[in-house]
C-alpha cells in the first residue's frame, strides 16, 4: 500500500477517535439537559397546580357568597313569617325558605368538594416542590461533575486534535480537501476497508476488477457507490 493511503488510514483513525470524544461530550451534556428538562416539566406542573388552586379559591369565594346570601334570605323570610296575616303569604314564605335551604345545602356540598380538590392539588404541588428541590440539588452537583468530565475529555481530545493537525499537513492539499469533504458528507467515514469485494462504508459490492486494484493498493480507489476511499487490509496485515 502506498504511503499516501497509509496516511489517509491514520487520519481516518484519528477522526474516528475525535468523533468518539465529541460523542462522549454530548452524552455528558445530554444527561444534564435531560435533568434540566425534568426540572422544567416539574416547574410547569407546579405552576399549573398553583393556578388551579387560585381558580378553585375564587370559585369557593363565589359559592360562599351564594351560601351566605341564601342563609340571610332564610333568616329574613323567617322574620317575615311573624308578620304575615294570610295563609297564602305564609305558604309563599315557607316555599322560599325551603328553596333557600336547598340552596344552602347544595352550596355546602359544593364547598366540600372544592375544598377537597384544593387540598389534593396543594398536596400535589407540595410533593412536586419537594421532588423539584431534590432534583435541583442533584443537577447542581451533576453539573459540576459533568463540567469536570467534559474538561478531561477535551484535554484528551486536544492531544489527538494536535496529532490530526500534524498528519493533515503531510497530506497533499487536494487529497486532504477531498478527504475532509467526504468525512462531512459520509458521516465521519471517508476511508474504509474492503472485505470480499464489499465496501465497508456502504456495504455494496464493487466490480472484481476494481477489487483487485484495491488489493494491489498502487492507486487510490473510490467506491463506485458511496465515493469513499478504499483500502484493503486483513487482520494479519494489520498486525504485521
Ligand atoms: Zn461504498
Amino acid at each position: 500500500m502506498n504511503d499516501e493511503m497509509n496516511q489517509l488510514i491514520d487520519l481516518q483513525e484519528i477522526d474516528v477517535e475525535l468523533a468518539g470524544f465529541d460523542r462522549e461530550i454530548s452524552e455528558q451534556q445530554k444527561e444534564i439537559d435531560d435533568r434540566q428538562l425534568s426540572i422544567d416539566e416539574k416547574k410547569a406542573a407546579i405552576s399549573n397546580c398553583r393556578e388551579q388552586v387560585k381558580e378553585l379559591l375564587e370559585k369557593k369565594r363565589t359559592i360562599e357568597v351564594e351560601n351566605e346570601d341564601a342563609s340571610a334570605r332564610i333568616k329574613d323570610r323567617q322574620n317575615k313569617m311573624m308578620q304575615v296575616q294570610t295563609s297564602r303569604e305564609h305558604q309563599a314564605l315557607l316555599k322560599e325558605i325551603e328553596e333557600n335551604k336547598r340552596l344552602v345545602k347544595e352550596s355546602e356540598e359544593q364547598l366540600l368538594t372544592i375544598m377537597e380538590k384544593i387540598e389534593k392539588t396543594e398536596t400535589e404541588a407540595t410533593e412536586l416542590e419537594n421532588l423539584l428541590s431534590g432534583e435541583e440539588e442533584l443537577l447542581a452537583e451533576e453539573t459540576k461533575n459533568v463540567a469536570k468530565k467534559i474538561k478531561k475529555i477535551q484535554n484528551r481530545r486536544k492531544k489527538v486534535a494536535k496529532k490530526r493537525e500534524q498528519l493533515a499537513e503531510e497530506l497533499k492539499a487536494p487529497l486532504l480537501k477531498r478527504y475532509n469533504m467526504l468525512l462531512t458528507k459520509r458521516s465521519g467515514l471517508a476511508v474504509v476497508n474492503t472485505v470480499d469485494g464489499v465496501c465497508q462504508g456502504c456495504f455494496m459490492t464493487m466490480p472484481p476488477q476494481q477489487y483487485n486494484e484495491v488489493r494491489k493498493g498502487d492507486k487510490l480507489q473510490i467506491c463506485p457507490t458511496c465515493q469513499r476511499m478504499l483500502y484493503y487490509r486483513t487482520e494479519e496485515s494489520e498486525e504485521a
